[in-house]
């Protein structure tokens, strides 16, 4: 057996993600060490009470309230405690006494993550965060490496289970959002409190650190435009259907303008998806992110996008990285923001909408509807009309619209919408909805 040298690993939290890590650390030792050239030597799990049954059985030893005293006497520190404090302090510490850290924590990064990549880089260290961003699925490294000599121009990302996993039954089966909502959290795929996930709370944390790393910019989380999914009705799923796309919470990051204009849009939202798109395809609680880059052209990544077993691959990965940087000795890479580029508000994103409307089924209608949209520069690309038979006893049928727009700025789409649902000629405004992936 090689005699590696031994760096010594500080895990804080032990629950979904932390006990598999511990448990893979401890059960892959020899084949770790040959992957990181060194032997990673599990020091102490940092936990709030020690004796809280655990998901894997560890080693009680290990155990220990004292986080600081674990950090700092340590080599690589992975924080998968969650939540702002007190990891980023304990981050923070790690970094200043010497160690790399590898973290899964979204919340921390899209919002502390200048704080961090500071400290790490005013002292040579690295922070390594693959599942922070997708789970288990590769995306942070090949962003960071592998396109590093491209330009990424847009990620497409169904970076949340919890929404595809409702989204997707709700598609399958007709169901109403309620319904799956709550058989969802029956079966453990949504919170008892699902706000993070089906608000878009959790996909704009991703998309935030996607779209910095992608774009060489320091993205806030409070430039990233986010709605949820909580107004999409069966009725809505099914008009997907018929037209040959389905719905899907994206985590939107695209590049717009050129040369020296550049700017980027960063936005989460339900969207309509070619049915026959990669992302159409994409089924339950999994993940994918869709990447386009100049050169490389369209990639997509696959897979898990949560699980504490699926996670713990991702950070050992991270894990592996770091010991092979503290190994090699030298500066660590930090977080390029070289590009700096301004981050536009949704109003001047170009999009596609379809608008979905119950009209007066009467001579003249369309040439109204049409007239009101293009009074905002907006023009109608596709449109499908259907007559809505009167109840018995009811005055004149109800004809439904769905007009496809073509791309416009989305304030001139908003605005068009606001003009149609004030008219005289429109009964109600259905739904509307983004185009996206065409
Ligand atoms: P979790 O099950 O809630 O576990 C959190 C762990 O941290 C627990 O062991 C807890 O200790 C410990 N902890 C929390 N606050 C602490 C404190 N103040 N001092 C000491 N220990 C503390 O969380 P998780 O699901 O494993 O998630 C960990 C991180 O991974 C989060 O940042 C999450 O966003 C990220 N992540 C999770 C998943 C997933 O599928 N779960 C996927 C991707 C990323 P006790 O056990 O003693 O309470």
């Amino acid at each position: 057996m090689t005699d590696y040298r031994r760096l010594r690993v500080a895990l804080l939290g032990a629950g979904a993600v932390g006990s598999q890590v511990a448990s893979l650390l401890l059960r892959h030792g020899d084949e770790l060490a040959d992957r990181a050239g060194a032997r990673l030597e599990l020091a102490g799990i940092a936990v709030r009470d020690v004796d809280a049954p655990r998901d894997v059985d560890l080693p009680r030893e290990l155990f220990t309230t004292d986080a600081e005293t674990l950090i700092t006497g340590a080599d690589i520190v992975i924080e998968l405690m969650g939540g702002i404090e007190p990891a980023r302090s304990h981050i923070l510490l790690g970094l200043g006494s010497g160690a790399d850290v590898v973290t899964a924590n979204k919340a921390l990064l899209a919002t502390r993550g200048p704080e961090i990549f500071d400290a790490a880089s005013r002292v040579g260290a690295s922070v390594y965060y693959e599942a922070a961003a997708a789970g288990a699925i590769p995306i942070i490294r090949p962003l960071r490496d592998s396109l590093a000599g491209d330009r990424v121009v847009r990620i497409m990302g169904i970076v949340n289970g919890t929404t595809n996993y409702i989204l997707d039954r709700m598609d399958g089966e007709g169901a109403d959002f309620a319904d799956v909502l709550a058989d969802a959290q029956r079966l453990g795929y949504a919170e008892a409190d699902p706000t993070a996930d089906v608000e878009g709370y959790d996909a704009a944390q991703k998309a935030a650190i996607l779209a910095s790393l992608a774009f060489h910019t320091a993205v806030p989380l409070e430039a990233v435009h986010r709605e949820g999914i909580t107004t999409i009705t069966a009725d809505m799923i099914e008009e997907a259907r018929e037209a040959g796309f389905v719905i899907k919470l994206l985590a939107v990051c695209e590049r717009l303008g050129n040369g020296g204009d550049e700017s980027i849009s960063v936005r989460v939202y339900p969207a309509l998806v070619p049915r026959d798109h990669p992302l159409g395809a994409v089924h339950g609680a999994n993940n994918a992110v869709f990447v386009e880059a100049e050169a490389a052209g369209s990639l997509m990544f696959y897979g898990a996008g949560a699980g504490g077993v699926q996670t713990a691959s991702a950070v050992l990965g991270d894990v592996v990285s770091a010991a092979r940087r503290h190994i090699a000795g030298g500066t660590g890479v930090g977080e390029s923001t070289r590009a700096n580029l301004p981050v536009v508000s949704i109003g001047h994103v170009l999009t596609r909408y379809q608008i979905t409307l119950e009209v007066a089924d009467e001579a003249g209608v369309l040439a109204t509807i049409a007239g009101l949209l293009s009074d905002g520069d907006v023009s109608v690309a596709t449109l499908v009309q259907t007559v809505i038979p009167a109840e018995d006893g009811a005055d004149g049928e109800t004809a439904r619209l769905i007009i496809g727009t073509h791309r416009a700025t989305d304030d001139a789409l908003s605005a068009a919408v606001d003009r149609l649902a004030a008219s005289d000629v429109v009964e109600r405004v259905v739904s509307v909805l983004r185009v996206e992936g065409e």
